[in-house]
C-alpha cells in the first residue's frame, strides 16, 4: 500500500514530506486511516538520535488514533469504520512468559516499536504516526472507546498508558499520597489519572508559577522544590512519586518525601541521572523503580477508564506543517500539554491508495 507522511532523513534535518510503503495487509493485520497522532517528547529524541540507535527515513508517532479501512482475511476483533488506537508497540514475540501474562511491553525478545524498529517477520523499518496510513496485528490495535473524542484522544497512547501503568502496578486508590515531578505531557496525565483514581495529589515543582495549572488538573497542592522548610516538612509524605522529567537530573532532594517502603518511580529520562545516594534508600527503606509503557490489556483498560473517568488531556492541535516548529517548542517545555497533530492536513500524495 502506497502511503505518505512526514519523515526525518537525519538526525540534523527536519522533518518534510516522504511517501513510502505499508506492507500488504497480512490475515491478522488491520489498515488504519491515521486521523490523529500525538507528538511525544520521544519522538523529538528519536528523530535527533538522541539515544544513539535511530535508523533514516524515519517517520515518528506513538500515539496514534484512526478509523480501520481494511482488515485482513482471519481478522475477528475488528470491522472497516471501527475507531482504533495504537501505541509505542505494534508486536511481541506473544510467546514469552511477559507476553503471556499480557506485559508484552516487557517481552523477553523485545517488543516491537511502532516506528524506529523492524518488523518481525520481513524485518522492513517500521514507520509511525505520522503518517496517512498504518497496518498494524489486529491484537496490537486498541478499541477507542464511544465517547472518548478522537481528536483529544491520542496522547493517552503514550503519556496515558506511561502514567496509568505506574499508578496501577503500585495500587493507587482513593487516600493515596502521589506526587508528580515535572509538569509537561506525561505529568499533567499522571496528575489528571491519580486524581481521577481518588489520590491526594502534589505537585512537586521547582516554579511556582505551575500552581495555578497544577490546582486546574486536579492536584491538591503544589510543593515548591527550592523551598528546603517546606520540602522537610514534606518528608515520608507519599506513598508514590511518578518522575516524568525527561531529562538528566537530580533525584536526591525527592527521596526524602517517600514513606517507608515507598517508591519513587522514573518515567521520562532514558539515560544517566545526576549520582542518587544510597542514604535515604537504605535508612528509609524506600525505592527507586523505572517503568516503561503498560501492556495491550492494560492499555485497553486506561482508554476505558478514561472514557468513563472523561480523562482527557489538554492537546493543542497542529497541522503536519507546523510539526518542526512544535518540536522547537517541545525543547523549550512551550505547550499545555500535548501537540496532536490532525492528519486531515497532510496532503494525500498523487499515488497514495486509499
Ligand atoms: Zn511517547
Ligand atoms: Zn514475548
Amino acid at each position: 500500500m502506497k502511503t505518505t507522511g512526514y519523515a526525518a532523513q537525519s538526525a540534523d534535518a527536519a522533518l518534510a514530506p516522504f511517501d513510502f510503503e505499508r506492507r500488504e495487509l497480512r490475515a491478522d493485520d488491520v489498515a488504519m486511516e491515521v486521523l490523529y497522532c500525538g507528538v511525544c517528547h520521544s519522538d523529538l529524541h528519536q528523530a535527533r538520535n538522541d539515544w544513539g540507535w535511530s535508523q533514516y527515513p524515519m517517520v515518528p508517532g506513538h500515539e496514534i488514533v484512526g478509523r480501520v479501512i481494511a482488515v485482513g482475511n482471519a481478522v475477528k476483533l475488528y470491522r472497516i469504520g471501527d475507531h482504533v488506537a495504537v501505541g509505542c508497540m505494534v508486536d511481541s514475540c506473544r510467546e514469552c512468559d511477559q507476553c503471556r501474562k499480557g506485559l508484552e511491553q516487557l517481552c523477553r525478545k523485545g517488543n516491537t516499536q511502532t516506528y524506529n524498529d523492524k518488523d518481525r517477520f520481513s524485518c522492513e523499518p517500521t514507520h509511525g504516526g505520522y503518517s496517512k496510513h498504518l497496518v498494524v496485528r489486529e491484537e496490537f490495535a486498541l478499541r477507542v472507546p464511544d465517547g472518548l473524542d478522537l481528536s483529544k484522544a491520542a496522547p493517552l497512547l503514550c503519556a496515558g498508558i506511561t502514567t496509568y501503568s505506574p499508578l496501577r502496578t503500585w495500587n493507587v486508590g482513593p487516600g493515596s499520597r502521589v506526587g508528580v515531578i515535572g509538569l509537561g505531557g506525561l505529568g499533567h496525565m499522571a496528575v489528571k489519572l491519580a486524581a481521577a483514581m481518588g489520590a491526594d495529589v502534589t505537585v512537586v515543582s521547582r516554579s511556582k508559577d505551575k500552581e495555578a495549572d497544577a490546582l486546574t488538573l486536579g492536584a491538591d497542592r503544589l510543593l515548591l522544590s527550592s523551598d528546603t522548610e517546606a520540602m522537610a516538612e514534606a518528608a515520608n509524605g507519599f506513598d508514590l512519586i511518578i518522575d516524568t522529567v525527561p531529562v538528566k537530573h537530580d533525584i536526591n532532594p525527592y527521596l526524602p518525601l517517600l514513606d517507608v517502603d515507598s517508591t519513587l518511580v522514573l518515567v521520562g529520562q532514558v539515560g544517566p541521572l545526576a549520582e542518587p545516594s544510597t542514604v535515604p534508600l537504605l535508612l528509609g527503606r524506600r525505592r527507586i523503580a523505572g517503568s516503561p509503557i503498560g501492556g495491550i490489556a492494560e492499555t485497553q483498560e486506561m482508554l476505558n477508564f478514561c472514557a468513563k473517568a472523561g480523562v482527557l488531556p489538554d492537546v493543542e492541535m497542529i497541522g503536519i506543517d507546523q510539526i518542526n516548529q512544535a518540536f522547537e517548542r517541545l525543547e523549550r517545555a512551550d505547550v499545555r500539554y500535548r501537540f496532536v497533530i490532525d492528519m486531515a492536513t497532510l496532503p494525500a500524495s498523487p499515488a497514495s491508495a486509499a
